[in-house]
């Protein structure tokens, strides 16, 4: 037992009880709610660690039940999805999902992501007031100096290309929405057009990329967001 629980949120029993058992297997305990309502409840009740949810649900919605519980607390989220639009995706993402599991899915993968997503945030706690500098081939960021380096040579970022470059470098390869960047680059505390992240993107590609039209490094992920390539 590894002492974290997890909350399953699934109307569908037969695959509430295989990703239970799955879980229970890999030292989990978990619990069952099967509507968004039960699911509040639980959650209310407390000492849920991790929670899983189906977007098609009873009573109240996967997206309605994961903004009711971001409201709350940042415990960490994943949705499953029966769908393959990308917009379920970007939805479920943009109300505070952190990563999703398309259906059908194996078991085994989900819990997989589920020690993923642990990982990630785990990892993401502790760089709190751990602003490390970050190498890599022929690019480097130095938070406390606020310099790049491309090949050896200073280029000049505005306040917020440096942010936005060094937020996606700390976390290679994960893709950030548009909506999540603007979030957590320019605080959301006011509207900004999401056009203005696409700016960044642009304005940054020609100063960090070799060729800007074609990136190898802060890569477009169609109709999802941006990440960064180490
Ligand atoms: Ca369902």
């Amino acid at each position: 037992m590894n002492g974290k629980t997890i909350l399953v949120v699934e109307d569908e029993a037969s695959i509430a009880e295989v990703v239970t058992l799955y879980l229970k297997r890999a030292g989990f305990d978990a619990q069952v709610a099967s509507d968004g309502r039960k699911a509040m409840n639980a959650f209310e009740r407390g000492q849920i660690d991790f929670v899983i949810l189906d977007l098609m649900l009873p009573e109240v919605d996967g997206l309605a039940l994961t903004r009711w519980l971001r409201d709350r607390s940042d415990v960490p989220i994943i949705m499953l999805t029966a769908r393959r639009e990308e917009a379920d995706r970007i939805a479920g993402l943009e109300s505070g999902a952190d990563d999703y599991v398309v259906k059908p899915f194996s078991p085994q993968e989900l819990v997989s992501r589920v020690r993923a997503v642990m990982r990630r945030l785990g990892r993401e706690q502790a760089e709190v007031g751990n602003e490390r500098s970050l190498s890599f081939e022929n690019l480097s960021i130095d938070p406390l100096s606020r310099t790049v380096k491309v090949k050896d040579a200073e280029v000049e970022l505005t306040a917020k290309e440096f942010d936005m470059l060094y937020l996606l470098a700390r976390h290679p390869k994960q893709v950030f929405t548009r909506e999540q960047l603007l979030e957590r680059v320019w605080g959301g505390s006011q509207y900004i057009d999401p056009g203005t992240v696409t700016v960044h993107v642009r304005r940054l590609r020609e100063k960090i990329e070799d060729d800007a039209s074609k990136p190898a490094r802060l890569l477009t992920v169609w109709g999802v967001g941006y990440k960064f390539e180490p």
